[in-house]
């Protein structure tokens, strides 16, 4: 299961912008590995530089040097729409002249091939399959006078979720949906500054978190000082899986550190779900705080039985067959020693299309476990997401398809526990209302029809003229 990018916004006068974006992008490469991009403007003329890669591929000495001024916005990208290409790359300026604009979008918009052919027909042109262009060209195509007012009429138009870095040439804007399905944070540095998709990228550049940016929330940030604008919104719908598994378990989201919410969905299943066991163990990294969650509340001890190799990032050479028969043993080596004759707890984040939770449980035993415990921080996945988590169509999303017990047979393990949607909330300790939940329980913050295949998605005829802050089912 992948998220859909990370974004970026500096407005610092005394500062290197684009270095500081290098390493807040370096701090979110997590949430996309596909390419990376800065834009900066000098208050004349934008530059930007994208290229396909990481973060610490992609730039060097020389191309950073060349990304002059005092703002900057930055990218990391996981395409969920549009096929990974460099034209695709973000941030993509959009527009000429005084009207133009960089973007840099983490999201996805439900109603983008809707807005495409409305934008088409009126004569502008795409250059990539993005709906992040189509975002920006509905901003640029707005006759409203000034730029809050013109990100407030693409507001009003878009479905979907979307927190966006954007840049004029003298302010910085950040925004986010109706919905707040991706976050987005505000900090400060130096006199200065700065949005980001997470707060671990502030404090690895020395920020101070301030807060997040609210849903329907547009922050302008120029020589003027910082200004808010804020609509009413009907419904919030934070992506629950921010918790679970794609943000850093060192940022905080809505004030809750991710690594104790983590723990405390370990604590969860843990109650709902105690075996009697000789070791409990995370499947690092994205389930380690569980791990020591379960650990804590059962008694169970804690132990390190499948080591990660952390320091392989993504390559762009293809394994042979040979290597790629491996599967889990490119990413993961069990220890023997450790696993031999042990009845094993193996707790994770959530069980997708039920491809590597097999190979996974597989090593465990190859390694001599004698039982294997699967315990899942996410609730059973039966329905698709439509707002850019690039999960599977929903007859791929096994736990669809199949009974709890007819996965824990599928996955080779003793015995499956899923934490419940109740288990989850009082993990996570914030109020229910302000998530989505949606693959869990098939209620969409927005209407959608759902069909087997992800393509079948149409918006409700009534949500395409939706106002601000969309009607809920
Ligand atoms: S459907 Fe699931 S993955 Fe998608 S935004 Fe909602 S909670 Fe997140």
């Amino acid at each position: 299961m992948h998220e859909c990018c990370g974004v970026f916004g500096v407005y610092a006068p005394n500062e290197d912008v684009a270095r500081l974006t290098f390493f807040a992008l370096f701090a979110l490469q997590h949430r996309g590995q596909e390419s990376a991009g800065i834009a900066t403007t000098d208050g004349r003329k934008f530059q930007v530089y994208a290229k396909m890669g990481l973060v610490s591929q992609v730039f060097d000495e020389d191309s950073l040097s060349q990304l002059i001024g005092d703002i900057a916005i930055g990218h990391n990208r996981y395409s969920t729409r549009g096929s990974s290409r460099l034209s695709n790359a973000q941030p993509m300026i959009v527009g000429k002249g005084s009207n133009s604009i960089a973007i840099a979008h983490n999201g996805n918009i439900i109603n983008a091939e809707h807005l495409y052919e409305e934008l088409s027909d009126q004569g502008y042109t795409f250059r990539t399959s993005t709906d992040t262009e189509v975002i920006a060209n509905l901003i640029i195509s707005s006759t409203e006078r000034n730029w809050i007012d013109r990100i407030r009429y693409a507001m009003r138009r878009l479905q979907g979720a979307y927190s966006l870095a954007l840049l004029t040439h003298d302010r910085l804007f950040g925004v986010r949906g109706p919905l707040g399905v991706r976050p987005l944070c505000l900090g400060a540095i130096n006199g200065g500054w700065v949005l980001a998709s997470e707060s671990c990228a502030l404090d690895h550049i020395g920020a101070d978190f301030i807060r997040e940016i609210e849903p329907g929330e547009i922050v302008s940030i120029s020589a003027n000082g910082i200004e808010s604008y804020r609509e009413e919104v009907d419904r919030r719908a934070l992506c629950i899986f921010e918790y679970i598994y794609f943000a850093r378990p060192d940022s905080t989201i809505n004030g809750r550190l991710l690594y104790q919410a983590r723990q405390a969905m370990g604590a969860g299943l843990a109650e709902e779900h105690p075996v009697d066991a000789d070791l409990v163990m995370g499947v690092p990294d994205s389930a380690t705080a569980a791990g020591v969650g379960y650990a804590l509340r059962s008694g169970v001890p804690l132990a390190e039985g499948l080591i990660k190799n952390r320091y392989v990032g993504r390559t762009f050479i293809e394994p042979d067959q040979r290597i790629r028969d491996l599967g889990v043993k490119l990413k993961f080596n069990p220890l023997p020693q450790v696993l031999g004759g042990k009845r094993v707890v193996l707790v994770d984040d959530s069980i997708v299309r039920g491809t590597t939770t097999p190979q996974v449980v597989r090593l465990v035993r190859r390694a001599g476990a004698k039982e294997v415990h699967m315990r899942i921080c996410a609730p059973p996945l039966r329905y698709p997401c439509f707002f850019g988590v690039d999960m599977a169509t929903q007859w791929e999303l096994i736990a669809a398809q199949k009974t709890v017990p007819e996965v824990r047979d599928f996955i080779g393990a003793d015995s499956l526990g899923h934490l419940s949607v109740d288990g989850l909330i009082k993990a996570v300790a914030l109020p229910k209302d302000i998530f989505c939940l949606a693959c869990f329980t098939g209620d969409y913050p927005i209407p959608v029809q759902i069909g087997m295949d992800k393509l079948a998605l149409e918006i409700m005829p009534s949500a395409q003229q939706a106002p601000f802050g969309v009607k809920q089912r």
